[in-house]
C-alpha cells in the first residue's frame, strides 16, 4: 500500500493515532495513510478503491474486507476567505467543508493535537515532527496545535477528544489547551447529535470509562452532555458510588474481552433524572408502575434543551430497561419465566443491582432475582436484534505495557 504510492512517485506516510500509539507502546487501532496523491490518483493506483466523504474527500483502499484510509495532505485553512471554494465556514467559525489540498507542513497544522501530527515517512522510515509532538509523547502531554480558542471554535468536538485522549493515554493537558474548555463547552450544543454520540461511544467504550468520566467532569464537559447529572449528584451523595460501579463494570467487561453497551450506560446516566420525577422513588408510598417510569423517562427527554440525546432506537431500549425496574421491584412478580426470557432482563437486572449502591433496592429483591438470573438464558442485550451487535464493542487487544 505505502510501497505502491511510493513506487508511483508519491509521498506516503502513516499519520495520527497509529504512529502515536506505537510511540506510546500501545497497540494501534488502525493506521491512517496520507499522501500527496489526489484521491483520483489513488484510485488509479489500486484495484479496489472507494472515494468517500463530502467534508474531507478520502480514498478507502480495500484489501478483502478490510480497508486502509488514504487521505491527501490538506491545505491550511486558517484564513476565512474561500480561496478556491474549498474552505467554507459556518456560524462561530466552524469548518463546514474543506477539500483544499496542501503540503505535509500545512496538513500537520490542521490536525488537532501535536502528538497526533507525527508522520512516519515510508521513503526513509523517519518520523517527521513539525509540531513538537515527539516531546509531548515523551512528557505525556496533550497540546492542541495553534490557538486553542480558534481550534475549538472550528470544531468543538476537539474538546471531547481532549478529554478522551487524556483519559485513554494518561496524558495531562497543558494549561493553554485545558483553560478555554469550560467556557467553550457550550459550543457542543450545536454539534450534530450523531457526531456527539460517536465521540461519546469512544469515550465510554474503549475500556477507559472511569477516567473519561473524570476528565469530562474536570473539564466542564459532563454538564453539556448530561445536563441533569450534576444536580442529581449534588442531591444524592451515593450517586458517585452508583456511577463509579457502573463505569468500572463496563471497563472490566471490555478488558475481559466481553461486551459493553453505550445504551446501558445511558440508562445509568439517565436513571438519576428519571428517579427524581415525582412518584418514582416513593419514600413509603406505592411503588411506581412500568408505565409511570416509562413516562418519567419520556418527560426527561422532552425536557432536555441540550445535551446528548439518545437515538430513537436507544430511547426505546432505554425506556424498557428503566421501566423494567418496576417489574423487578414488584413484591410479587408474575410470569417470572417471561421476565427472565426477555432479552432486556439482563441489563434491567444489572441496573437493579447497581441501584443497590443508591440504597433503592432491598437485599431480598436482589437475592430473589439473583437466584433466578442464574438459571436464566445467558443471552445478553448487545446480541439482540439488528444494530445491537454493532453497538457493542470489543476492546482492542493490547500488547506490551502502557
Ligand atoms: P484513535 O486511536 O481514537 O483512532 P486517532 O488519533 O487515530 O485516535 P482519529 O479520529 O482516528 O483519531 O483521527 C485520525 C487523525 O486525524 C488524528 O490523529 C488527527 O491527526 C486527525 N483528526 C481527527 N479528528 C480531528 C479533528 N476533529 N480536528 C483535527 N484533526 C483531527
Ligand atoms: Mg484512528
Amino acid at each position: 500500500m505505502l510501497r505502491g504510492l511510493h513506487r508511483a512517485g508519491y509521498r506516503a506516510c502513516v499519520v495520527g493515532g497509529g504512529v502515536r500509539d506505537l510511540l506510546l507502546n500501545l497497540q494501534p487501532k488502525d493506521f491512517d495513510v496520507v499522501t500527496d496523491a489526489r484521491p483520483e490518483e489513488v484510485k488509479k493506483l489500486f484495484r479496489r478503491v472507494l472515494l468517500i466523504g463530502r467534508r474531507f474527500r478520502l480514498a478507502h483502499v480495500m484489501f478483502g474486507r478490510e480497508y486502509i484510509e488514504v487521505a491527501t495532505f490538506r491545505g491550511s485553512g486558517g484564513e476565512l476567505e474561500d480561496s478556491g471554494g474549498a474552505v467554507v465556514r459556518g456560524a462561530h467559525g466552524r469548518i463546514m467543508r474543506d477539500n483544499r489540498f496542501g503540503s505535509l507542513e500545512e496538513d500537520a497544522l490542521r490536525r488537532d493535537f501535536a502528538f497526533n501530527a507525527l508522520y512516519w515517512d515510508y521513503a526513509d522510515g523517519r518520523i517527521i515532527d513539525r509540531t513538537r509532538g515527539l516531546a509531548d509523547i515523551r512528557r505525556r502531554r496533550l497540546r492542541l496545535i495553534g490557538d486553542p480558542q480558534l481550534r475549538y471554535k472550528e470544531d468543538p468536538v476537539r474538546m471531547l477528544r481532549a478529554a478522551r485522549f487524556a483519559a485513554k493515554l494518561e496524558c495531562a493537558l497543558v494549561r493553554r489547551t485545558a483553560e478555554p474548555i469550560p467556557e467553550m463547552a457550550r459550543l457542543l450544543r450545536s454539534e450534530p447529535p450523531a457526531r456527539l454520540l460517536e465521540e461519546v461511544r469512544k469515550l465510554f467504550l474503549s475500556g477507559h470509562a472511569v477516567a473519561s468520566f473524570a476528565q469530562l467532569r474536570r473539564l466542564g464537559l459532563l454538564c453539556e452532555l448530561f445536563p441533569f447529572l450534576q444536580a442529581w449528584m449534588d442531591a444524592r451523595p451515593r450517586a458517585e458510588a452508583f456511577l463509579g460501579a457502573a463505569l468500572q463494570a463496563s471497563d472490566r467487561r471490555l478488558n475481559e474481552g466481553s461486551h459493553a453497551s453505550l445504551t446501558f450506560l445511558m440508562c445509568v446516566f439517565f436513571w438519576g433524572a428519571v428517579s427524581m420525577r415525582p412518584g418514582i422513588l416513593p419514600g413509603n408510598g406505592k411503588p411506581p408502575g412500568h408505565g409511570q417510569i416509562a413516562e418519567a423517562f419520556r418527560a426527561v427527554i422532552r425536557g432536555m434543551e441540550f445535551g446528548l440525546k439518545p437515538t430513537r432506537k436507544m430511547q426505546a431500549d432505554m425506556e424498557e430497561v428503566l421501566a423494567r425496574q418496576a417489574t423487578l421491584q414488584s413484591a410479587r412478580p408474575r410470569r417470572v419465566g417471561q421476565i427472565l426470557a426477555n432479552p432486556l432482563f439482563r441489563p434491567a437486572y444489572r441496573l437493579l443491582r447497581l441501584r443497590a449502591h443508591l440504597g433503592e433496592v432491598e437485599e431480598e429483591r436482589l437475592r430473589y432475582w439473583g437466584k433466578r438470573a442464574a438459571t436464566a438464558p445467558p443471552r445478553s442485550w448487545p446480541e439482540r436484534g439488528k444494530g445491537g451487535a454493532r453497538k457493542a464493542v470489543r476492546r482492542p487487544r493490547r500488547e506490551g505495557g502502557a
